[in-house]
């Protein structure tokens, strides 16, 4: 279940997303209180903007824009809304999205076609660990997807690894929809209660929320614990509510594919301007089809590299690669960009390492400074060059890492009122 745009070359995918792009301009200037005021304000007349390259003549929107004029970004009455459902919020206040009757048709369209990406079909049931209520968008997508690609669901919810393993047990799902370090629990769960995983029946997880995979798509440590127990296939996806549309890997495996007739995708660079081929740009999205709030080049705070050349799937669309982290999170250090996650999917190689935390700092001449403090039962001079060539290897630089306390680091990592561990303590602004 391939939709024929997305086998056709690039010329075609773009003359086909610029119809599609004038389109929602139209719908924009005409239906939301935001845009027609940026319209007027910017002085942007519709009929300059033809191409896709022709995007960079509009200001780029904002999670703030967002926040501070939530309201003016809906784009029908009340009475037309079915369904509300407010953003995570991890950085900054959560914002509400509202979709109508077709916005939820689209959602489930998108769920279908992804699933069918990563080879999902109609003869699969699909267990659901995450959770559908909770004004989550997520979890009302999977389960339109599956209805509509006319598979089964199991919607289980997210946690309780006794009540996941009973319905694998008595309904024999083939995929699960999950947050890739739960299978770590579940895989824990199976050995104590001398489950046999590889008979399990599980062919395949759809992963949400982390990453397991590095920069050349190879299984990062996370990844590679979990198939080590579990010989499963991971499907990445790439997906928010803003976006209210999902990247889902195919069986290559080699970033998640866009599709055309859903969202256009740029990667811009701090003054808003495309990057060069293969390099990491901010995420911006320009959503199509979609009634109550659709979005003109939103900048995600993801950043990431596209990769554009033909699939083996046979899609010849856009992929987009593992976040190489937030934007807020970037590092410049010693001439090269660098993200948290990249720094941490090295000190998660270490199983020696008890726990270790990031903090960077800026420094009398305001460039930053990068201190990790780690912890071991065995500290030695061994261990920390082992971990400095790593970084070196991986990362061509190596930050300042210094052996801390153990009790001294969890003080850090879990402060007062902090329901989750902190990796990363940002010192600077
Ligand atoms: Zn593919």
């Amino acid at each position: 279940m391939i939709p024929e745009i997305e086998t056709k070359s690039a010329i075609e995918i773009k003359i086909f997303q610029e119809a599609k792009l004038k389109i929602a301009l139209e719908y924009l200037s005409e239906n939301s209180p935001f845009y027609k005021r940026q319209f007027e304000n910017y002085a942007i007349a519709l009929s300059d903007i033809q191409t896709l390259e022709d995007l960079s003549k509009i200001p780029v929107t904002t999670k703030d824009d967002i926040q501070q004029f939530n309201d003016n970004f809906i784009c029908v009455p009340k009475s037309k809304i079915i369904d509300y459902v407010t953003t995570s919020g991890t950085l900054g206040d959560p914002v509400t999205f509202a979709l109508t009757d077709p916005d939820l048709e689209r959602l489930a369209y998108n769920e279908a076609i992804s699933f069918a990406c990563a080879g999902v079909s109609s003869e699969d049931t699909l267990q659901l660990m995450t959770t559908i209520d909770r004004r989550f968008m997520a979890g009302l997508a999977y389960f339109l997807g599956v209805r509509k690609l006319g598979a089964s669901i199991i919607r289980v919810g997210a946690g309780v690894p006794e009540l996941q393993w009973d319905s694998i047990i008595k309904f024999k799902p083939t995929y699960l929809i999950v947050v890739p370090s739960f299978l770590l629990k579940l895989i824990e769960y199976a050995k104590q209660h001398n489950i046999d995983l590889n008979a399990s029946g599980i062919k395949g997880a759809i992963c949400i929320g982390e990453a397991f995979r590095n920069d050349d798509f190879s299984l990062n440590t996370l990844g590679k614990k979990i198939t080590a127990h579990w010989n499963i296939e991971l499907f990445s996806t790439y997906a928010s509510t803003e976006m209210s549309t999902a990247f889902t890997e195919c069986k290559a495996q080699q970033g998640g594919h866009l599709h055309p007739e859903l969202i256009i995708a740029e990667l811009l660079d701090d003054q808003n301007q495309p990057v060069k081929e293969g390099e990491i740009g901010e995420l911006t999205i320009t959503t199509l089809g979609i009634e109550a709030m659709p979005l003109l080049r939103f900048k995600t705070g993801d950043m990431m590299k596209a990769h554009k050349k033909p699939c083996t799937c046979g899609r010849t669309t856009l992929r987009l690669g593992p976040i190489a982290g937030r934007k807020k999170q970037m590092i410049k250090y010693k001439g090269t960009t660098l993200y948290p996650p990249a720094m941490e999917n090295i000190l998660n190689n270490f199983s020696t390492l008890e726990c270790f935390v990031i903090e960077i700092t800026h420094n009398a001449i305001g460039t930053d400074e990068i201190l990790i403090k780690i912890a071991a039962q065995e500290p030695s001079e061994l261990l920390l060059g082992q971990i400095k060539d790593h970084f070196r290897a991986k990362l061509r630089v190596t930050p300042k890492i210094e052996w801390c306390d153990k009790y001294l680091i969890d003080a850090l990592r879990f402060p007062k009122l902090s329901r989750k561990p902190i990796l990363v303590i940002d010192k600077r602004k």
